[in-house]
């Protein structure tokens, strides 16, 4: 077994759960009431390992949408599709230093990173970009089934339609881009491209089947559960990297210092968490901090690295 006193570690990970609890700063995201009416008061945490041991606390079977957290798993599926140097044509590594939705690009006039917004949307562009949009949300969904070892994953029509509906900064996005020769059709509709990226924001999940998503990361793309490959090599390192450094928005360089693990949070609440070939972890909290990450999630993180030694350069 990987985590050999399997009950000593479930008890100091239920310490750390209920230290966090108590929190009550931050704000639930307001900008759609399907994220306004979420209750401040949830919180839940799941891990699971790489050889599939699992624990949860809280909320942990309650559906929140990936938002954010897909942008992680959309890059892993494209890469792992059509492979590193073909999706980097389109869109850069380096952290923007900006918003995440902020309407810019980099010297090379590609999105900076497929973490932000400009770059997660040209992601959903080049995702089965020949295919009719049905086929590619289910194949989009299938493929996040897979990656959660067929455990629950749904669609949240309505948080769908409020993001159509209010998306005008990401509407100016796409049409900037679009001019900047961004995306790999130039005839391809900018209204498509959205309603796939807002989809993909609005699958929803619960803690426990993104913990195994997490820990799909985790163990180089295949899941514990089933045993199926369902990534590539390099496009889940490659994914991991980019968590590393944009991951957790404007305090990615924070968050790579202090906890130093692989990492990517939505504006659900939803935040995972990847130690390399070790184990995922799902934790999850409406209130959010100004920087946009969940304020328990990030405090879980910043107490865990000081229990366990998990932080990348903790071993030296
Ligand atoms: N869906 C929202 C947007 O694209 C927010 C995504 C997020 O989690 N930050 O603007």
């Amino acid at each position: 077994l990987i985590v050999p006193s399997w009950h000593e570690f479930v008890e100091l990970i239920r310490e750390l759960y209920l230290k966090c609890k108590p929190i009550s700063s931050g704000n639930v995201a307001e900008y759609i009431p399907q994220l306004a009416r979420q209750d401040p008061n949830k919180w839940g945490v799941s891990i699971c390992t790489v050889d599939g041991q699992r624990m949860s606390f809280g909320d942990a079977t309650t559906p929140f949408c990936f938002q954010s957290v897909s942008k992680a798993f959309n890059y892993a599926i494209l890469a792992s599709d059509i492979g590193a140097d073909a999706v980097h044509s389109f869109v850069g590594q380096e952290p923007s230093g900006r918003l995440f939705n902020e309407i810019c690009l980099d010297v090379n006039n590609k999105p900076h990173n497929p973490m932000v917004n400009s770059g997660a949307i040209v992601v959903s562009s080049l995702l089965k970009k020949d295919w009719k949009m049905s086929d590619r949300f289910d194949y989009m969904l299938e493929e996040y089934k897979k990656l959660a070892g067929g455990e629950y994953i749904g669609f949240n029509n309505a948080t769908f339609l409020s993001e159509r509906d209010t998306a005008d900064r990401n509407f100016a996005l796409g049409h900037f881009m679009k001019e900047c020769e961004c995306f790999p059709n130039a005839d391809q509709s900018i209204r498509d491209t959205l309603d796939f990226y807002f989809q993909l924001c609005s699958l929803e999940t619960t803690c426990e089947s993104l913990a195994v998503m997490a820990a799909t990361l985790a163990n180089g793309g295949v899941c514990p559960l089933t045993a199926e490959k369902c990534l590539a090599n390099r496009p889940c390192r490659d994914v991991l990297s980019l968590m590393y450094s944009c991951g957790m928005y404007d305090y990615s360089g924070q968050f790579a210092f202090h906890v130093g693990l692989p990492a990517k949070s939505g504006v659900s609440g939803a935040l995972i968490v990847v130690i390399p070939n070790l184990m995922g972890i799902c934790l999850w909290s409406p209130p959010l901090d100004k920087m946009g990450n969940s304020v328990r999630g990030v405090e879980f993180c910043k107490k865990m690295i000081t229990k366990f030694q998990f932080h990348n350069y903790d071993t030296l």
